[in-house]
């Protein structure tokens, strides 16, 4: 007889059984501001023609191994400089964790060190997640009280760990901020040919800053980039742009159909209506700033300055606001337990202008 208690502790990771699932609650009857989702659809017209192409999608064979169509897409759209390439992934939670199982050295003869993965602190909880499942050591490297990075702690740390990668969220998750970009040019120097440099920049259509035309100065540098906040989280397609012979080293651990015809199809087609989808990044813009000064007229509310689609502030008691808003179905993060500079914070997704002031109005009944 198999005794499935033992059979685990036989075979499963010590720190996979300690650990726990990520979390995503059920949103079912819920306003969600919980993920950063876009909260407009594709107009109805794009729906349909979208939906005529999937229609058409050969479903039977493994999607085109190159990819060669998107990836022109996403160069153009994106602005890869030329002479540079992306790989794709399924989501760029899937490219995170391709970066970590490429450069997990493990410490399989005794005496060579295990890789380092480094990331400010606090950041996306996928960075310290991946490097962990891929048998790296994580390094985070705290910012200071505002959010901005401490430039003299990161070099300090870079000296010292000799990190393989260093993740920079920009803006980052779940601050909503810009670093400073003569800090992170300070970092990326540092790193130099000892260190890669991944600029995540998952909200970067509400930033309208980047990274990318840096790519032919700095050879360890990465840029990361994803659909997903744009409007289509749910087909799950993110990209990393670097130069090609770098790239090659992280598409060799990729899974070589990880993007499906369906998000192949969806995603060429967004790209070739990316105006719309820039269109709705801006109304969101709009709305992140009416929203921001209606927070900070609220007693005892702090807000901070964010470039991103969601907005990160502080309150009294942020477990008795968020039980309260719950109460409210308004799905909000209480970033609270995350980090000690994150005590009493709460992070709220920017929505439609009726959302915003459901949530608004339920914030302030809970204050
Ligand atoms: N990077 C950052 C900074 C994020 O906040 C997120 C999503 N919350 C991701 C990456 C992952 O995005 P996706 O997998 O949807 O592309």
């Amino acid at each position: 007889m198999t005794d499935i208690d033992t059979l685990i502790a036989n075979t499963i990771r010590e720190d996979v059984r300690a650990g726990h699932i990520y979390n995503v609650p059920d949103a079912s009857g819920y306003i969600k501001l919980d993920a950063m989702e876009n909260p407009y659809e594709l107009p109805e017209h794009l729906r349909q023609e979208l939906a005529a192409r999937l229609a058409e999608a050969v479903l039977n064979r493994y999607p085109v191994a190159s990819y060669a169509t998107l990836k022109q897409k996403i160069r153009a759209s994106l602005g890869v400089p030329n002479g540079y390439d992306v790989i794709l992934g399924n989501g760029s939670d899937e490219i995170i964790s391709i970066i970590a199982t490429a450069t997990a050295r493990q410490n399989l003869d005794g005496k060579t060190r295990r890789a380092v993965l480094m990331a400010p602190s606090p950041a996306f909880v996928m960075f310290q997640r991946s490097a962990q499942f891929a048998g790296m050591d994580y390094v985070g490297v705290p910012l200071k009280a505002d959010f901005s990075l401490d430039r003299a702690a990161m070099l300090a740390a870079i000296e010292q760990h000799k990190p393989a990668v260093v993740f920079l969220a920009y803006p980052n998750n779940p601050t909503g901020n810009l670093y400073d970009e003569a800090d992170m040019i300070a970092i990326i120097e540092a790193l130099g040919d000892s260190g890669i440099a991944v600029v995540d920049e998952a909200y970067q259509p509400f930033a309208r800053t980047s990274f990318m035309d840096r790519l032919p100065q700095y050879p360890n540098l990465m840029v990361m980039r994803t659909l997903s906040k744009l409007g289509l989280a749910g087909i799950r397609l993110g990209y990393l742009a670097a130069a090609p012979a770098l790239l090659e080293q992280f598409d060799k651990v990729r899974a070589p159909y990880n993007v499906n015809v369906l998000t192949q199809v969806a995603a060429e087609f967004a790209l070739d209506h990316i105006d719309v989808l820039n269109e709705q990044a801006a109304q969101l813009n709009q709305a992140r700033g009416e929203l921001a000064a209606a927070l900070a007229e609220l007693p005892g509310v702090t807000v901070f300055p964010s470039s991103a689609n969601f907005i990160t502030f502080r309150v009294a008691d942020a477990d008795r606001t968020c039980a309260k808003l719950f109460a409210e179905r308004v799905l909000i993060k209480n970033l609270s337990k995350m980090h000690e500079l994150l005590a009493n914070c709460i992070r709220v997704t920017v929505s439609t202008p009726e959302e915003n002031s459901v949530f608004l109005n339920a914030l302030k009944a809970s204050l």
